[in-house]
């Protein structure tokens, strides 16, 4: 009897309050430059959750509990980080992540050291793309475990710290495929085309609302084939890959943002390696 007691209790600890469910298990990699699945509770309707300000992804798992998915910046130093959850802190925790460094050699310095009016230009340039990754949407994204955009190998990871010619720039915001110049990109999920351009560093370049918060940004396409407000429905062709912008070549550069931080794509397709 008391054997069977000490059992019951060592599995009344071993099991959580409650299971954890697909998305949660899938996503929840809370790293600089992950993300952050918060449990938070059965609710009638969903909380509303803000993360450093900004509007955070919430949506309902399994059909029963509600969780926040948080984007947690690149910046973000390990250990403690708040929540606002209806107006109340919520804590969570942050673990190390470490990310490798990559060298780059340019031939044209100039993308290395842009002049002046380049720099009036990037500035421009960045303001808009900025605007873009703020956007916030009702809503609710298809699918959240995405299509990869194009088959191919992974080529840079996410988060990689950069140095061309031998100076260091802003680490790596996104992750790549090597593929030919020409290969259809397909989008992840439906989505809301919020922005397209030919920028500086990017390239042509195409926005994806997919809802909450949730964005993807392609870059360095040779060709775009949509514009500005159509509807895409996931695995739409958005455009072909190129090597436009800072680019040693053809590859496709896509960024996940999630309440207007840049994280690992690589979750989202199950394919992160801690
Ligand atoms: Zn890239």
């Amino acid at each position: 009897m008391l054997r069977a007691l000490v059992l019951l209790f060592a599995l009344t600890l071993a099991v959580p309050a409650h299971a954890e469910g697909f998305l949660t298990r899938l996503l929840n990699k809370p790293v600089p430059g992950g993300v952050a699945v918060i449990d938070l509770g059965s609710a009638a309707s969903a909380p509303s959750v803000r993360y450093e300000g900004k509007p955070v992804l919430v949506l309902r798992e399994d059909g029963k509990r509600w969780i926040a998915v948080v984007g947690i910046p690149l910046s973000v130093k390990p250990g403690e980080q708040t929540l606002d959850v209806g107006g109340q802190a919520t804590v969570f925790r942050v673990s190390p992540r470490t990310y490798r460094e990559q060298r780059i050699t340019l031939k044209n310095q100039r993308q290395v050291d842009p002049n002046p009016e380049d720099l009036k230009r990037i500035e421009r340039e960045l303001a808009e793309q900025n605007q873009a990754y703020r956007q916030f949407s009702p809503r609710q994204p298809s699918n959240l475990l995405f299509d990869k955009p194009v088959e191919g190998p992974l080529s840079s990871p996410f988060g990689l710290r950069r140095f061309f010619n031998g100076q260091e720039r802003n680490p790596h915001s996104g992750l790549d495929f090597a593929v030919p110049a020409g290969t259809p990109i397909k989008t992840p999920a439906a989505g809301k085309v919020i922005l397209t351009g030919d920028y500086f560093f990017n390239g042509r370049t195409v926005f994806v609302d997919h809802g909450q918060g949730l964005i993807s940004m392609f870059c360095h396409l040779s060709k775009v084939e949509v514009q500005v407000g159509d509807e895409l429905e996931r695995g739409a062709v958005l455009g072909q890959v190129g090597s436009t912008g800072r680019a040693t070549g053809p590859h496709l550069h896509w960024n996940v943002s999630l309440n207007d931080s840049r994280v690992d794509p690589a979750i989202f397709i199950g394919a992160y390696k801690p």
